[in-house]
């Protein structure tokens, strides 16, 4: 049986029209702030109970409404926006189809109270089902427009029974106001739950648009903001904002978007920045944008949906490219700022391992549960032996290698074959080696660390075949000469203020971040004898080897002063050197340049000038140059040793001598933090932003 057509109630019919308007609080919210807008309000106010299902009420300061027009304010197509059809097309206000008022009063109690300027006063009324229900009746009030909406949704069940969890309500309530505030600097807004003295989200009418992003969305996003800004004639846009740079991600896409400033939605536009973003960002995270767009308001179609929220516009493929093309732009000149920044900032001093620990403690909260998961790009070399540089390097002039693992493998097992190192200087057998040895494990080190840098006895690889131009042997020093390597060895006392007074001064000089870095770092390898690289939780930095090792002499000098060991030479006048740490021999070509400067360029007038002018002299001659392996290389060449022992020779030394010994024995002084001698280069949390998707 054919059902019977019947025509609707009037009232049913304005209630189903209403619903596609206003489906839930946000949306009655949203368009009475358009409205306040409309009437060129400063200050916005907005209170809620029960998620806006109770009440809304929203208070402006803007030209108010006339008494006469009050009859008539909620009923459906009345607006003093627009009177013509062709009005629409150029249209700037956010209202228009007189629709938003008459919705909500046909679902809610609306009270209006409003005092435009000429007004004596105020007046109120009050509706229902979109009709004043009483004449306006005269009261106080300040200039401006108060609207309360009671009870939304009181006589629709089915829409109030879909919306039965306030906070979840009142969480959208706060997104809308919140992007209205940003969108809006220089109006203030508010929004409290009703009852409550402190408001959810406020911004004041003298701060800026990234003020109000910092105080809704935090310093996070704000400090990591581009602006943005362009225009095409021809396309009739224009688009200028805000958006996040490749330092900042977040679970879910954070995207203001304002047309012709109304919030709008628009998926095509957020899914082509969003393929820009995809290159920059770590897979599955996303950026914070706030875009506001001006397009020819003929060219926009917002009646795509009744709350005029999804819209389409004319020459959208054109104008989602432009802004696609500045995006990617703004993100290319961002990142190499950023790493200026990096290189100024850096010297990774501030790297102590408290930020790393935050950085995972940060990463594991987010995703809960698996608290002790560690991201790749937080993972951290533990194996020191395992990719070091050597390992890419093929030697190019020895057929007879095999190539970079057995290379790597000589060098990890200890020194090369062919390196002249003082125990292999006729040295008589393994105590004498252990005296030396305990000699440099009794000595008070910077930092106070008595570690030796000696290679012990069972790694030292049997003499090969002993350099024989310099005869360098090493001795006791002639205090100990007594002593076996069974007796604890006595330490000279230094009790001189001038070296007591220098130590301090190294030490007061000293970095700790720094410290803490060298102390743990895993040497990667030699770029050139001058410069290495080291790693370092998840950063790379590049060394100043030959200044390192100069600090490192210079210290060693004034801290164990009067307790080293000989280097004893066997041809000339000079009978010895100060043997500063084993298994180093400074570059004797130095020599010559070394006596000479001791002449003229040591201070030996007054006491502690002197030491310190001596020590630095030393340390300088001791440092690890570049003639060093020029002459070492040149040598082995010369003998017709395979010519890629000579390289691996310094860098044998570098990293097992030098660098090892920075770990304990150096303080380094801060001033290596601004003066390009330790850098950081890279940040693999950083890199692997660029380098994942690869
Ligand atoms: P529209 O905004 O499309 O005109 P509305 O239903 O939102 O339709 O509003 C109807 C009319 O009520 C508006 O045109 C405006 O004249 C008046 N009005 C509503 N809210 C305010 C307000 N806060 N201040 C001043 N006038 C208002
Ligand atoms: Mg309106």
């Amino acid at each position: 049986m054919a059902g019977v057509i019947r025509r609707l109630d009037e009232a049913v019919v304005n209630r189903i029209a209403a619903g596609e308007v206003i489906q839930r609080p946000a949306n009655a919210i949203k368009e009475m702030i358009e409205n306040c807008l409309d009437a060129k309000s400063t200050s916005i106010q907005v209170v809620v109970k029960e998620g806006g299902l109770k009440l809304i009420q929203v208070q402006d300061n803007g030209c108010g409404i006339r008494k006469e027009d009050l009859d008539i304010v909620c009923e459906r197509f009345t607006t003093s926006k627009l009177q013509k059809f062709e009005d629409l097309a150029s249209i700037s206000t956010y209202g228009f189809r007189g629709e938003a008022l008459a919705s909500i009063s046909h679902v809610a109690h609306v009270t209006v109270t409003t005092k435009t300027a000429d007004a004596k006063c105020a007046y109120r009324a009050t509706y229902s089902d979109g009709k004043i229900k009483a004449p306006p009746k005269p009261c106080a009030g300040n200039q401006g427009t108060q609207i309360t909406v009671e009870d939304l949704f009181y006589n629709v069940n089915t829409r109030r029974k879909a919306l039965k969890n306030p906070n979840e309500e009142y969480a959208k309530i706060l997104e809308v106001v919140s992007r209205y505030a940003i969108h809006n600097s220089g109006i203030s807004f508010s929004v409290k739950k009703q009852g409550d003295t402190v408001s959810d989200v406020r911004t004041l009418s003298n701060t800026s648009t990234v003020d109000n992003i910092r105080s809704i969305f935090g310093n996070a996003v704000s400090r990591e903001l581009i602006e943005v800004g362009c225009e095409d004639a021809s396309l009739a846009f224009k688009m200028k904002g805000y958006i996040t740079n490749a330092n900042y991600s977040v679970k879910k896409c954070i995207f203001l978007l304002f047309i012709n400033h109304r919030l709008v939605e628009s998926a095509a536009l957020r899914k082509a920045i969003e393929t820009v973003y995809a290159a920059y960002l770590p897979k599955s995270t996303h950026p914070f944008l706030y875009l506001s767009l001006e397009i020819a308001p003929q060219n926009v179609d917002v009646n795509v949906h009744p709350t005029k929220h999804e819209v389409h516009f004319l020459h959208e493929d054109s104008i989602l490219e432009r802004v696609q093309q500045h995006v990617e732009s703004k993100l290319l000149g961002s990142n190499s700022s950023r790493m200026y920044f990096t290189q100024t900032l850096l010297p990774g001093a501030d790297c102590s391992s408290s930020e790393v620990v935050k950085a995972s403690a940060n990463s594991s909260a987010a995703s809960k549960g698996t608290s002790d998961k560690v991201y790749a790009h937080q993972m951290v070399r533990t194996d020191s032996r395992e990719q070091k540089l050597d390992a890419f390097l093929q030697p190019v002039n020895n057929p007879l290698s095999t190539g970079p693992t057995e290379a790597m493998t000589e060098v990890n097992a200890g020194p090369p074959e062919g390196v002249v190192r003082p125990q292999d200087a006729e040295m008589e057998d393994v105590s004498d080696l252990v005296e030396i040895a305990d000699v440099q494990e009794d000595t008070v080190m910077p930092g106070g660390l008595s570690e030796s840098g000696r290679v012990s006895p069972e790694t030292v690889p049997p003499r090969k075949r002993p350099r024989e131009d310099v005869d360098i042997e090493m001795e006791k020093d002639d205090t100990r000469k007594d002593m076996t390597a069974a007796c604890t060895p006595r330490r000279r006392i230094i009790n001189l203020t001038s070296v007591l007074t220098l130590q301090e001064e190294i030490s007061n000089q000293a970095h700790a971040n720094l410290q803490e870095m060298l102390h743990d770092h895993s040497f990667v390898g030699c770029v050139s004898p001058q410069w290495a690289l080291a790693q370092y939780q998840t950063k790379l930095y590049l060394l100043n080897t030959t200044k390192l090792s100069q600090e490192l002499f210079y210290q060693i000098l004034i801290y164990d002063f009067a307790n080293f060991g000989v280097l004893r030479l066997s041809e000339g006048n000079l009978i010895g050197l100060p043997l500063l740490i084993d298994n180093y021999v400074p570059l004797l070509e130095g020599l010559p340049m070394f006596i000479l400067r001791l002449a003229t360029e040591v201070n030996w007038d007054e006491e502690k000038e002197c030491f310190e002018s001596l020590s630095k002299e030393l340390a300088m001659f001791y440092s690890i140059r570049k003639q060093y392996i020029i002459d070492e290389a040149n040598l082995t060449n010369s003998q017709n040793e395979d010519s890629d022992s000579g390289s691996t020779t310094w860098k044998w030394t570098v990293e097992h001598v030098l660098y090892k010994a920075f770990r304990t024995h150096l303080l380094p002084p801060k001033h290596f933090t601004e003066d390009g001698n330790i850098l950081q280069l890279a940040n693999l949390p950083d890199l692997y932003k660029v380098f994942e998707r690869c």
